[in-house]
């Protein structure tokens, strides 16, 4: 088993797809371990996406994830990394393959609705960033 982070990007919450990108995962037989709508701060942008600090687009992209709230989410399931990438599609909507969220939302490469970890060790890096240990909920929790 595997586990992921999806965040629904300012763009997405605003264009209401929170409930049509959550049920592509569900119906994928991905399961839920964690979610909630948060907004955040410069400085968590910048941590989150610190991989990119160099790049040109930084600033702008920093700008956009505190641009306004955003959903985050741990996914699980076998392969789920993979998986979840496959119905993101690529990070440029105009490459991503037909029928993927990005191909059928988004506006551009960086207004690209979605957010998924690339790997084992961006998971590992990135859901913390959201969720403590306590706020991940097991299958034989409760
Ligand atoms: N991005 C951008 N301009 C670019 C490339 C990326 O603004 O030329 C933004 C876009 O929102 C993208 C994010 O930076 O999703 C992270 O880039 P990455 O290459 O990691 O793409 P992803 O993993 O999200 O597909
Ligand atoms: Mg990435």
């Amino acid at each position: 088993m595997e586990q992921t982070l999806i965040l629904i990007k300012p763009d997405g919450v605003k264009k209401h797809l929170i409930g049509e990108i959550i049920k592509r995962f569900e119906s994928n037989g991905l399961d839920i371990r964690a979610i909630k709508l948060v907004r955040i701060n410069r400085s968590q942008a910048e941590g989150f996406y610190q991989v990119h600090k160099e790049q040109p687009f930084f600033e702008e992209l920093v700008q956009f994830m505190t641009s306004g709230p955003i959903i985050a989410c741990v996914l699980e399931g076998e392969r789920a990394i993979t998986r979840v990438r496959q119905i993101m599609g690529t990070t440029d909507p105009k490459k991503a393959e037909k029928g993927t969220i990005r191909n059928e939302f988004a506006d551009s490469i960086r207004y690209n609705i979605i957010h998924g970890s690339d790997s084992k060790a961006s998971a590992d890096y990135e859901i913390p960033n959201f969720f403590n240990r306590l706020e991940i909920i097991g299958i034989q929790a409760g």
